[in-house]
């Protein structure tokens, strides 16, 4: 019998889809780099089919490609042709929430927006929070320790997790539901499987940490004139103000060109930087701090939302649509040192002008957690593709001690600079840990390392 009559056979024969019967939301995540077509799209509905999928697939050596909600931006999930995609879809729902222990126990196919509400009809929060959340899955966040608006204050995707079931390569099953805060007993296995882009396990479930909820929110667009006072203004707010729960920087022409798409004037006059500061303190504090902040010339400028609806525009041009739709558009998701992004931008913008002028380049990012996005759209030359600006971009950042990914991941699109980040002993050691979890090398090979 082939690989696909025995998966059939296993999980019945709805669960498997080859051929024309494969949707093309499988193909490619949001990079838009797949295309690849698959033998075919396995969709278990229980941790047992997820384990029989493995077993077959691997004494069969034929490699699985887990796939969330697609839409990581590295390329993780795209199949690579004539492999098994895992679509965790169906594995979906929340398990339990202990109100007492502050925890949501969470299958890994649930969308990240489904658990955010259920957490919030409990009386608690859900910390993590990105822009994909209505598609995204909690299996694809963990497996790629997203990051969001609100790790300055909750950290990132690592930090909410408690409690992690996983399966690996040969079936077996590694549960491990923690609920406790504290608990040294051993290795943290579940730490192999957070970040690892499927490469080490399928992540099946997981017990979530959940806070008391943050309360109101008060959101305030500030304009700057000098990366020094950006960071400025981010220590102040951290000291002075307090509940600080989102920062974000965002530099002229991306300000400019998304308000000119969205039909938006904030704030006038022409400012080099633009920040979205938000706070759990109310607006009365927040105005206090930032009249503060005018008066000794830290900011030039500072609008605080008197609603819900000026509260969006502000996010709205941050989260820069517009500037997505342009052709040939790479983002990338680099970190570094606070100190010196600023720098970086400079000298990074000049390098891809003096390549590709005329080039679009537009910086912005969650700069208290050292974190930038960069996007370029630009004519390329012949012999030129959309991605001959990443050996210049990551090229200026190793000048800087940066890391190439701070929250996308690695996936396949960043696969040929990971050298760049990490040192030879610590890829000979992921090398060895991706051996001894999965010998046979089937989950999602080519990704990551
Ligand atoms: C509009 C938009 C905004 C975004 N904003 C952010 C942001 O602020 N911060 C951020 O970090 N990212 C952001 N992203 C990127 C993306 O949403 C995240 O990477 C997200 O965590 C991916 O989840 P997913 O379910 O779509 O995973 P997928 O894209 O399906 O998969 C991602 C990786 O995880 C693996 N995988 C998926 N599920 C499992 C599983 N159950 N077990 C093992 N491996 C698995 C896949 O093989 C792949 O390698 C954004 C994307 C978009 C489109």
């Amino acid at each position: 019998m082939s690989l696909l009559d025995d998966l059939r056979v296993t999980l019945g024969s709805v669960a498997v889809l080859a051929g024309d019967s494969i949707p093309p939301r499988h193909l490619s995540d949001r990079s838009a780099t797949g295309g690849r077509v698959p033998l075919a799209v396995v969709r278990p509905r229980t941790v047992a089919q997820i384990s029989a999928a493995l077993r077959l697939c691997n004494d069969a050596g034929v490699a699985v490609v887990p796939q969330g909600g697609m839409t990581g931006l590295a390329g993780g999930g795209n199949p690579s042709g004539g492999d098994i995609i895992l679509s965790l879809e169906l594995l979906r729902g929340i398990e339990e929430i202990d109100t007492a222990a502050a925890t949501m126990t969470v299958w890994a196919g649930t969308p990240l927006e489904v658990a955010q509400e259920a957490a919030s009809e409990a009386g608690l929060f859900l910390a993590l929070d990105l822009g994909a959340r209505g598609s995204c899955q909690l299996g694809g966040n963990l497996s790629t320790n997203a990051g969001g608006i609100r790790v300055i204050r909750y950290g990132m995707a690592r930090e909410q997790v408690l409690g992690l079931e996983a399966v690996l390569a040969d079936g077996t099953v590694v549960t491990s539901l923690n609920k406790m805060l504290k608990n040294n007993a051993g290795y943290d296995l579940k730490q192999l499987f957070i970040g690892a882009e499927g490469t080490l396990g399928i992540i099946t479930r997981a017990v979530l940490r959940l806070h008391p909820p943050p309360g109101a929110i008060t959101t305030a667009l500030c304009a700057l004139d000098t990366y020094e006072d950006v960071v400025r203004l981010l220590r102040q707010a951290q000291g002075n103000l307090g509940g600080v729960v989102a920062f974000e920087a965002m530099w002229r022409d991306y300000v400019a060109y998304n308000c000119e798409a969205l039909k938006l004037q904030l704030i006038s006059g022409d400012h080099r930087f633009w920040v979205i500061l938000e706070s759990t303190c109310d607006g009365a504090a927040v105005e206090g701090f930032l009249a503060g902040c005018l008066e000794t010339r830290l900011i030039a400028d500072a609008l605080v939302a008197q609603s819900h609806k000026e509260a969006r525009d502000f996010w709205s041009v941050r989260e820069g649509l517009s500037t997505e739709a342009l052709p040939n558009v790479v983002v990338f998701d680099v970190s570094l040192p606070t100190a010196r992004i600023g720098d970086f931008a400079e000298i990074c913008r000049a390098a891809l002008r003096q390549r590709w002028p005329g080039a679009y380049v537009f910086f912005y990012g969650h700069i208290g957690d050292s974190n930038l996005h960069i996007s370029v759209s630009a004519a390329y030359g012949p012999g030129e593709d959309m991605h001959s600006v990443d050996q210049l971009v990551y090229g200026v950042l190793k000048g800087f001690g940066g890391s190439i990914s701070a929250e996308h991941g690695i996936g396949t699109l960043k696969r040929p600079y990971l050298g760049q980040s990490r040192s030879p002993e610590e890829l000979a050691l992921m090398r060895k840990i991706k051996a001894a979890l999965d010998p046979k090398g089937i989950l999602n090979p080519g990704k990551v390392i």
